[in-house]
């Protein structure tokens, strides 16, 4: 802990007598009132956005710590502290000295953004390809549980890789082989972007390209390249930085002009890419860039916070919400200059600590239970990436992580939305204490936009801990006034004005009944863990499955 943190830290810890009034509001139950105050004081603008390595990330890291403590929780962080630090590496790429492809001696430059989007995750000054070889690896995917593997031995060191987006089953026609073999519409881990650039990096490639579709992307080249050259990571060992030094997309028209200058037919390579048999291509072409880079380390912090458990502490129950959200920006309409993200996590933030509250005033748990308020989300999940990286507890007696990133505030309502139908067991507990609260589970709306890769569990997902993720905006909720059209508005209301922006901001429209049965909800599942021995697994089918297999031993 720093010692402005500390400073902080009994600052309000002395100074939040308004709030542990809130908290007596409803002592043995979520309060309504405790979630808007919490939330209220996080997005307000004393805290200026909460954007990571600025003061306010300093007075969020204080009152965080604080108000674990008057919660009566013990440091959850690295050596006895509340924290674990999280240094980022920021990056930004100028204006191109050189980017461009030649193909049989004939060079052609590509206008940056609209023919090609990169960024790098490197920290050098120049991001630099010097006339790279250019292979065509279809979808990219090595699932040895589907037995598909695109790459048949193919050699990509030093060369630059160029994607296909979303499953190879994504554009199937029903009857192919392929069909359904990657859930068919519902994105597996293999069809996100992030999977394709690990990928490449993992196979030494210094160059990695995804030939953007809209459909098959989700989104349109305007957010593309909205990040404008920008791009964080964590700050990694020099081991482990990434082989890439540029990574990022085509534009469909470039891509098209690319292949056919090579000779080749991309349309019909995208349907031999739906093949198990399909074979790389290289596309006798090279890739030059030489981009400048201006670079810096960030410093922040994640905060974690913990009850011991009484008889298998090693055994850890973790709760999981960011506290950062986008800081200082123009003024919107309204003048306001923080997008303060009330709801988008600060939200999650006061669940976490409602349900820490609950915890602590029930009976000692068996195992432990860690509360993780992660830092960078917004900046492509980095604080829970950060730990995942260097856990400070182990994964395989990691029980469970338990994720709130955005809840539903237009009321109760009759169903609690799945994230990631299929993939693990703790889908069933959701189910069990819904049907508890007289509710049902509905599957996410919009399975192929794959929102189950998109949110701080995930960083532990990948490292095969079994999750659950509530965002209240992964579809549609049943809401007693007003059915699954109230719900729909709701998240066309908030994803369509708010979501990202300074408008989302605590409102005297919020009615959080339903949000309130949510977190009701993430509470009785880790608390019922907490208090057993059980241990949720993935699904057959899932894709980290396998991960959590290996380390089946410390769990016995
Ligand atoms: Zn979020």
């Amino acid at each position: 802990m720093k010692a402005t943190n500390f400073a902080l830290a009994l600052l309000w810890t002395v100074a939040a007598p308004a709030f542990a009034q809130a908290d007596m509001v409803s002592p043995d139950s979520i309060s309504a009132d405790a979630l808007t105050a919490i939330t209220g004081t996080l997005a307000s603008d004393l805290f200026e956005g909460r954007a990571p390595g600025t003061p306010g990330e300093d007075k969020t890291i204080g009152y965080l710590i604080g108000r674990f403590q008057a919660l009566g929780l013990e440091p959850g962080g690295v050596d006895g502290n509340w924290v674990q630090p999280v240094p980022l590496l920021h990056t930004q790429l100028g204006k191109p000295e050189a980017l461009a492809v030649t193909v049989g001696g004939k060079t052609t430059d590509w206008n940056y953004p609209t023919d090609a989007y990169v960024s790098t995750l490197q920290p050098k000054d120049v991001a630099r390809i010097d006339g790279a070889p250019m292979v065509f690896v279809g979808y990219g995917v090595d699932a040895p549980e589907r037995d598909w593997n695109d790459f048949k031995g193919q050699d990509l060191k030093g060369k630059v890789a160029v994607f296909l987006v979303n499953d190879p089953d994504f554009a199937a026609q029903p009857g192919e082989p392929v069909a359904g073999k990657f859930k068919g519409r519902t994105m597996t881990y293999y069809g996100r972007w992030t999977y394709k650039f690990e990928e490449a990096a993992r196979r030494g490639a210094v160059g990695a390209l995804i030939v953007h579709e809209t459909e098959a992307a989700g989104y349109g080249w305007n957010v593309i390249e909205s990040p404008g050259g920008e791009n964080y990571d964590i700050v990694r060992k020099p081991d482990d930085v990434t082989s890439l030094a540029l990574q990022g997309w085509i534009s469909g028209e470039a891509a098209q002009k690319l292949f056919a200058d090579a000779g080749l037919d991309l349309a019909r390579l995208r349907t031999q890419a739906r093949s198990a048999s399909f074979k790389p291509v290289p596309l006798d072409a090279t890739m030059t860039a030489r981009i400048p880079v201006t670079q810096e380390v960030v410093q922040s912090q994640n905060v974690l916070a913990r009850i011991s458990g009484t008889t298998r502490p090693d055994e850890v129950v973790m709760y999981g919400a960011h506290w950062d959200a986008y800081g200082k920006g123009a003024a919107d309409e309204n003048g306001k200059i923080y997008r303060a993200g009330a709801n988008d996590d600060a939200l999650g933030i006061a669940a976490m600590m409602e349900i820490a509250r609950l915890m602590k005033a029930d009976a000692p748990p068996a195992r432990s239970v860690v509360f993780a308020a992660w830092s960078a989300e917004e900046r492509g999940l980095l604080g829970s990436e950060a730990y995942a990286n260097d856990p400070i507890y182990p994964f395989e007696k990691t029980v469970a992580n338990l994720t709130i990133d955005i809840l539903q505030t237009a009321g109760k309502a009759k169903d609690v939305i799945l994230v990631g139908k299929g993939q693990g067991t703790l889908e069933d507990d959701l189910a069990k204490y819904a049907a508890g609260q007289g509710r049902t589970v509905t599957p996410e709306s919009l399975p192929e936009r794959g929102l189950f890769y998109r949110a701080d569990h995930f960083s532990l997902a990948k490292r095969g801990v079994p999750v659950l993720l509530i965002m209240g905006i992964s579809g549609a909720s049943d809401l007693v006034v007003g059915g699954t059209e109230a719900g729909q508005a709701w998240v066309d209301a908030y994803t369509g004005k708010c979501y990202h922006q300074a408008c989302d901001a605590v409102s005297a429209d919020w009615d959080l009944a339903g949000a309130v049965q949510d977190i009701s909800l993430m509470y009785d599942i880790g608390s019922d863990l907490a208090h057993s021995d059980r241990w949720p697994t993935w699904k057959d089918g899932s894709e980290f499955k396998k991960i959590r297999d290996q380390s089946a031993a410390a769990r016995r």
